[in-house]
């Protein structure tokens, strides 16, 4: 299923320092789960080693009721969302939508099934054949997001996903993200820099300090106990 175990998960990029120290949390099937702290304060870190995109160093990464810390990335079930879109430029919307289910051979009819669904979902069925470069900011974010919404994973990771826009578009998108994740069902686990975006996006939210947890809880927790 969709829940995702951490115990006593560090990492050592050097052997001597630690980008990660001893975090322990379990997420929840469906849950909106944030994590919020300063730059270089080990959210990446933590997010890619769920990922798969980084190798832990010691304890224990749960994926569903397996031990996750060697399964190789596209053995994971989840999905993510990058920074920077991580879009093919030579590639036309629909295509960048649709390239993850291609290599995992998901067939023709259900392909395009999937990205009309998803397409409809975020108001971009118009843009389907253009290029990442004829789109603005927030679109290229959302077919970002469509390619997430077709592959169809419980577990849906997103690196910061909003800081690339202006702040007008970033508050409307960040609505569009929750009401999505909502809509699917799916466990989100999101980090974020911006402490607003934590607050008002998280059901639960985790605050990183230099590689150490330092508190794990609802907003309201937090708010009151910062
Ligand atoms: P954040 O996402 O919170 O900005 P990161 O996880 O990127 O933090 O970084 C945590 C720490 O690990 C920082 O000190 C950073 O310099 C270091 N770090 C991150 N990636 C690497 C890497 N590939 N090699 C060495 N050190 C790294
Ligand atoms: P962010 O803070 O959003 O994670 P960074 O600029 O810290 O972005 O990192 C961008 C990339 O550089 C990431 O892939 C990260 O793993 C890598 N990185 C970060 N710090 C280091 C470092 N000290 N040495 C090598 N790679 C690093």
């Amino acid at each position: 299923d969709a829940r995702v175990q951490l115990k006593n998960v560090s990492k050592s990029y050097d052997g001597t320092t630690f980008a990660v120290k001893n975090a322990s949390v379990t997420i929840e099937p469906g849950e909106f789960f944030v994590l919020v702290g300063p730059s270089g304060c080990g959210k990446s870190t933590l997010l890619r080693m769920m990922a798969g995109l980084e190798k832990i160093t010691a304890g224990r990464l749960e994926i569903g009721d397996e031990l996750a810390n060697d399964m190789p990335p596209n053995k994971r079930q989840l999905s993510m969302v990058f920074q920077n879109y991580a879009l093919y430029p030579h590639l036309t919307v629909e295509e960048n939508i649709l390239f993850g289910l291609k290599v995992r051979k998901v067939s023709k009819s259900e392909r395009n099934r999937r990205c009309l669904e998803a397409v409809e979902m975020l108001g971009m069925t118009e843009y389907l054949k253009r290029k990442p470069r004829e789109l603005s900011g927030g679109q290229r974010q959302r077919v970002a997001l469509a390619r997430a919404v077709v592959s169809h994973m419980p577990i849906c990771l997103m690196d910061e996903p909003l800081s690339n826009l202006d702040a007008k578009l970033r508050g409307q998108m960040r609505a569009e993200i929750r009401q999505l994740q909502q809509e699917l069902g799916i466990t989100m686990i999101y980090v974020t820099h911006d402490q607003v975006e934590a607050m008002t996006m998280g059901d639960r939210i985790m605050v990183l300090k230099e590689g150490e947890v330092q508190q794990i809880g609802r907003p309201m927790d937090i708010y009151n106990d910062p």
